[in-house]
């Protein structure tokens, strides 16, 4: 493990002897379902002003940043693989970064195609190029997911929060990734309500009109919601789901295609988990290692470093032995409060 300083004196750490199961930033996440996510940064250029993860340069939360080693990441995701017997079908790169950032996002890829039988991306697309396309698709890769809300070139800057941010560049690679490649294309804008209501009929349209969703839906709207710790769009307010789906089966009815996740099959079921190792209530002794991803969080490490635990309400991020309560392991992300 190696850290640096980035963005406003963060640390940035690169992971290679972590475990990589346990935390919900980074390295392989199980929901007890057949698609595995992969988590190899949480590097994200953006600031877009609904994230609801605080991820960027002016965030105001976080307080350190994983980029993972591509071998060790691998080594992880073919150990999660077994442990779900095999059970997988779709391994997904997504995360709480942009993974088209990660230095060797297209050989992850490579390796992840040798054992599982699908990989998609998640993107904003500004990152993406046709050269890093081309080497995608070489790779195997089967899907982009991009995140675009609105072909409006000043609406698209102000909602991802960076002076940078051409739309045109994303609309750019994006016909190229459809029109010169095999990997398909899913658009996934966020609907916020009164914000980009007729936008997302533009990026539908737009769709449409380039032949998105070639072997998957080529659409997948999102819904805004408010996090907590997420960043918030001012001035505008979170639909309940109610107004959500009315929204969305308008315009199902209006384009004559599926929006509505729960129509969509692509394969997904529910598949053997990955074992958890502790249950809530439970007191172990963790090792502390580094500043956690989050203010007020650190990094520790079990006994046997089979998983990472997030430690809660500390300010003191020296590496030390603590004995802590698991106060929660939903998913197998781990998150304990020291007791003493
Ligand atoms: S919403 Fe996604 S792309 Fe935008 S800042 Fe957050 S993590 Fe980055």
């Amino acid at each position: 493990m190696k850290t640096t300083r980035v963005w406003g004196g963060r640390t940035l750490v690169y992971v290679d002897d972590l475990p990589l199961f346990g935390h919900i930033a980074f390295g392989v996440l199980d929901r007890g379902t057949n698609v595995l996510q992969v988590r190899a940064t949480t590097l994200c250029p953006y600031n877009c002003v609904y994230c609801s993860v605080d991820a960027g340069p002016y965030s105001r939360r976080r307080l350190s940043e994983f980029v993972v080693d591509a071998d060790w990441l691998l080594d992880w995701a073919r150990l999660a693989y077994r442990l779900k017997n095999g059970e997988v079908v779709e391994a997904l790169l997504d995360g709480v970064g942009e993974p088209p950032t990660h230095p060797e996002i297209a050989r992850v890829v490579e390796e992840l195609k040798g054992f599982v039988p699908r990989v998609a991306m998640e993107t904003r697309g500004f990152t993406l190029t046709r050269q890093l396309v081309d080497r995608l698709w070489d790779a195997g890769l089967d899907r982009l997911n991009v995140s675009v809300d609105t072909l409006d070139p000043v609406k698209a800057r102000w909602l991802t929060g960076v002076p940078w941010y051409r739309v045109e560049k994303v609309v750019e690679v994006v016909e190229y990734t459809v029109r010169e490649t095999g990997v398909d294309v899913m658009l996934a804008p966020v609907w916020i309500p009164g914000v980009n209501d007729e936008d997302i009929v533009g990026v539908i349209e737009w769709g449409l009109r380039i032949g998105v969703g070639k072997r998957f839906p080529g659409f997948g709207v999102q819904k805004y919601e408010a996090h907590k710790y997420g960043r918030k769009v001012p001035g505008a307010r979170e639909p309940s789901w109610r107004e959500f789906y009315d929204y969305i089966h308008a315009l199902e009815e209006r384009f004559g295609v599926v929006l509505d996740y729960r129509k969509i099959d692509m394969g997904f079921r529910r598949a053997p988990r990955i074992p958890l190792i502790y249950r809530r209530g439970e007191v172990v002794d963790l090792h502390v290692r580094l500043p956690g991803w989050l203010r007020g969080e650190a990094i520790a490490v079990d006994p046997e470093e089979r998983v990472v635990v997030t430690l809660v309400g500390v300010e003191d991020y020296t590496p030390r032995k603590v004995r802590a309560r698991v106060v929660e392991n939903q998913d197998g992300i781990y998150i304990a409060k020291p007791l003493d």
